[in-house]
Order: C-alpha cells, then structure tokens, then sequence
C-alpha cells in the first residue's frame, strides 16, 4: 500500500516537471537572454536565434539573426523589394 503511494507521488512529481514548470522555465530563461543580447528574434518567423547563430544578415547598423537560410533568403527577399520602390 505505501509502495503504491510512493509511486503515485513520484508519478506526479514527474507529471508537473514534465508539463507547466518545464515550460516555464525555458520561457524565463529565452527572455533572460533576450534581455543580456544573447538572444534575439527572427523577424520572419518570430522564433528566438541565439546570437551566436551564423546565419545572420547585416543591414547598415543593424545585424538580424534568423533559425533557417529559408528565413534569411526570405528576408534579403523582402529587403530588395524595398530598396526598388
Ligand atoms: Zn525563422
């Protein structure tokens, strides 16, 4: 009977790391890195890039990071069709 209370609290111990607080964490620490500049997000897809990343495209001052070439090559798209208006 005990055996099967322990293993019905570590069941749910599991459950709960696994579901809300695991998501939680990772939410915190993306806008922790986003605070330090470590991260930042694609302006395509709206995804989080480690600045680290090498796929990245400098526009003047500014350098944008994106989580695929198919983001990138779609940006450098839009920034031609700007530059021709
Ligand atoms: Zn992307």
């Amino acid at each position: 009977m005990l055996r099967l209370l322990i293993a019905f609290i570590a069941g749910y111990l599991l459950y709960k790391l696994i579901t809300g607080e695991k998501k939680h964490k990772t939410k915190e620490e993306i806008s922790k890195k986003v605070a330090t500049g470590e991260m930042v997000k694609d302006p395509v897809c709206g995804t989080y890039v480690s600045t680290s990343s090498d796929i990245r495209v400098k526009d003047g001052d500014k350098i944008y990071y994106f989580c695929s070439y198919e983001c990138r090559d779609n940006f450098l798209k839009k920034l031609e069709e700007n530059k021709q208006k």
